[in-house]
């Protein structure tokens, strides 16, 4: 799609190491299987059946827990499905959340990944909606869209050094996982990534 070349999962694996500390919140689908594909952590939360709304229990987190980043790695699909999440994100303007969109212009997941299936299951942005513009109207003090491993890196990793509400949208291959296959019960991961957060962040006191 749109000749991206750029792949979801190499750009998880640049930022995987510095997850570690982060409360990092997926979107269901593709990116979910890829990030989990690299080694589950307690403190990742793959929010399935709830499309749309993983900015905004990213956002509730933020709020809660100030000194701790939280990463929401989101989809296009996602992302158009909840609009005002972007804006209500730029009104409340964590400082400490970082909104990763991985933009493949498709829905891939729930049938984009099917032979041929990206002719008829497009999104908006592959008829020219640009999410960093959007998020950028709607407030964000930073938003933009790289296309490239290297400005994917270097964007993401600024963002969860500073202090300010980040929006980084990649435009990526619309490219289905190896594998969907995650043997972590929900119910599993819904207990344990709480209770994660309730552990002191090394070098600060909650
Ligand atoms: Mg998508």
């Amino acid at each position: 799609m749109g000749g991206a070349e750029l792949k979801r999962i190499d750009c998880l694996k640049a930022i995987y190491p510095e997850l570690e500390e982060c409360a990092v919140v997926t979107i269901m689908g593709a990116v979910a299987a890829e990030l989990y594909s690299l080694g589950h952590r307690p403190n990742f939360f793959y929010l399935e059946h709830a499309m749309g709304l993983a900015s905004s229990i990213g956002l509730g987190i933020a709020l809660s827990q100030p000194s701790r980043k939280v990463v929401v790695i989101d989809g296009d699909g996602s992302v158009l499905m909840n609009l005002g999440g972007l804006t209500t994100l730029a009104r409340s303007r964590p400082r400490n959340l970082v909104h990763l969109i991985f933009d493949n212009e498709t829905l891939l997941s729930v049938g984009g990944g099917a032979p041929g299936g990206y002719r008829w299951f497009t999104t908006a942005t592959s008829t020219g909606t640009d999410l960093a513009g959007i998020a950028s109207a709607a407030g964000f003090p930073r938003a933009r869209t790289v296309r490239e491993l290297e400005d994917f890196a270097a964007a993401a990793l600024d963002a969860l050094k500073g202090h300010e509400l980040s929006c980084i949208v990649a435009k990526v291959d619309a490219e289905m996982p190896k594998s969907f296959l995650m043997d972590l019960h929900m119910l599993e991961n819904r207990f344990e990534f709480p209770r994660a957060l309730q552990l002191a962040i090394k070098g600060r006191s909650e």
